[in-house]
């Protein structure tokens, strides 16, 4: 069999095909030249399977697309404070080339929009490094979120060069207040490098499945960004990753994403999937309006809305039943799926309702495919009280998905053949 997936998307692409307007991003000249028809979307899951069509292999420069991961770079270098002290996160409302400064700060109010992320460009890295070796850091940093080596495209970035008076502008402004390290002119010409980094449709999708599966790429099986810094990157595309469009975007759409003037947009659904997409014709926004269109398809039908979450807990306690354990009456209480708070908290419940009493209670988590730290910690404080009641406890748990508490009560371990 074939897997219907890469059906879809060529399905998904003629049906976004049509002319629906837009204008190619002519201030910087190189851009203006890009063939209007290229159209391409890709998909990548957390465990490096790529999905494509259309013009899926063909380079464009990332441009804004460039700016979640540079920001990541320099939260995981710096840590959240020390960026935050140079960044905000506040959403500015203004375009992407607006003087948007807190007035009492002084930071660039988000690190997605150019004076925040020339900002940022200059925290990769440490301030002793001249502009060739900061810009190979975020190169390297980059590429190890596509998991290839990515190269610049030196036409762009000459072009750009050409008329970049508005960003130098930025970045003057920007040092005035503190929040820019080092010298404007050095960091534009990194950032505008940074923003000439050709990739392809495929590149953003596996860069963005890096981020979706909490930092790790997973073709080279390399961490590149911790989960808490690829938490606090995601949140900030989810606000301010589309400008001024970003409030239509996540209710319409729902998924953490940040466009390029290029013409690309990167999306990542957490734990689910790297979305890329490609056109170059923009809206008045700078955002890809047949990339809105696909991924707004791609929402649509696959569910993948971030609020659109349906509810598991139900399901969790499996089935609550009598059972025989070494000649004596138990009860075995069984589970399923994937136990977080919502799942642990049904469970809790299911608990309470067992009588006291010295009946063993065995916990059998065999269809457990995932426990997380907030469901480890209530399971085991469960077992812990069940125990105080007088209970023993044994646990199934062939997949290792509830390790043994540090201290305290530890319950027996059964494999399912014992049962
Ligand atoms: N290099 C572009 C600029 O600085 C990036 C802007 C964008 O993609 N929105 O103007």
């Amino acid at each position: 069999m074939r897997t219907p997936v890469p059906d879809y998307l060529e399905q998904v692409l003629t049906e976004c095909h049509g002319d629906e307007g837009g204008e190619r991003a002519d201030y910087i000249p190189e851009l203006a030249q890009a063939p209007l028809d290229r159209l391409a979307v890709a998909l990548c899951t957390p465990d490096g399977t790529l999905y494509s069509a259309g013009d899926a292999d063909v380079e464009f420069t990332i441009q804004s697309a460039s700016k979640p991961f540079v920001y990541a770079l320099a939260l995981e270098e710096r840590g959240w404070k020390d960026v935050y002290s140079h960044v905000g996160t506040e959403p500015s409302g203004e375009a992407f080339n607006e003087i948007s400064l807190e007035p009492e700060s002084g930071r660039p109010r988000n690190p997605m929009i150019n004076i925040g992320a020339i900002t940022t460009h200059s925290l990769v890295g440490s301030p002793e490094l001249d502009a060739d070796e900061r810009f190979e850091h975020v190169r390297a940093g980059l590429s190890a979120f596509a998991g290839r080596e990515l190269a610049v495209d030196e036409a762009v970035f000459a072009s750009e060069m050409e008329t970049a008076d508005r960003n130098r502008s930025l970045a003057y402004m920007v040092r005035t207040t503190g929040a820019l390290i080092g010298d404007p002119l050095d960091q534009v010409e990194g950032y505008t490098r940074q923003c000439s980094i050709a990739v392809t449709t495929a590149d953003l999708a596996m860069m963005g499945a890096t981020l979706a599966n909490a930092g790790v790429n997973p073709i080279s099986g390399k961490r590149v960004v911790s989960p808490l810094v690829v938490r606090q990157v995601l949140s900030v595309m989810t606000t301010c990753g589309m400008y001024d469009a970003a409030g239509d975007w996540i209710s319409a759409v729902g998924i953490p994403a940040k466009s390029g003037v290029s013409g690309c947009i990167l999306g990542v659904l957490p734990g689910q999937v790297g979305i890329g997409t490609f056109s170059p014709a923009l809206d008045s926004v700078g955002n890809s309006v047949r990339g809105v269109q696909i991924c707004q398809r791609l929402s649509d039908d696959m569910g993948l809305h971030l609020m659109g979450a349906v509810p598991s807990g139900q399901h969790t306690v499996r089935d609550i039943g009598p059972l025989t354990l070494d000649g004596r009456e138990a009860t075995r209480v069984q589970l399923q799926g994937v136990v977080r708070f919502s799942e642990a908290e049904r469970v809790m419940r299911a608990l309470t309702e067992l009588p006291e009493g010295p009946d063993p209670v065995v916990l059998d988590l065999s269809r457990v495919a995932q426990v997380d730290q907030v469901g480890r910690r209530m399971l085991l404080e469960g077992v812990r009280r069940l125990h105080l009641d007088g209970h023993d406890i044994a646990i199934v748990d062939p997949e290792d998905a509830l390790p043994d508490p540090d201290e305290g009560y530890r319950p027996t371990r059964l494999s399912l053949g014992e049962l």
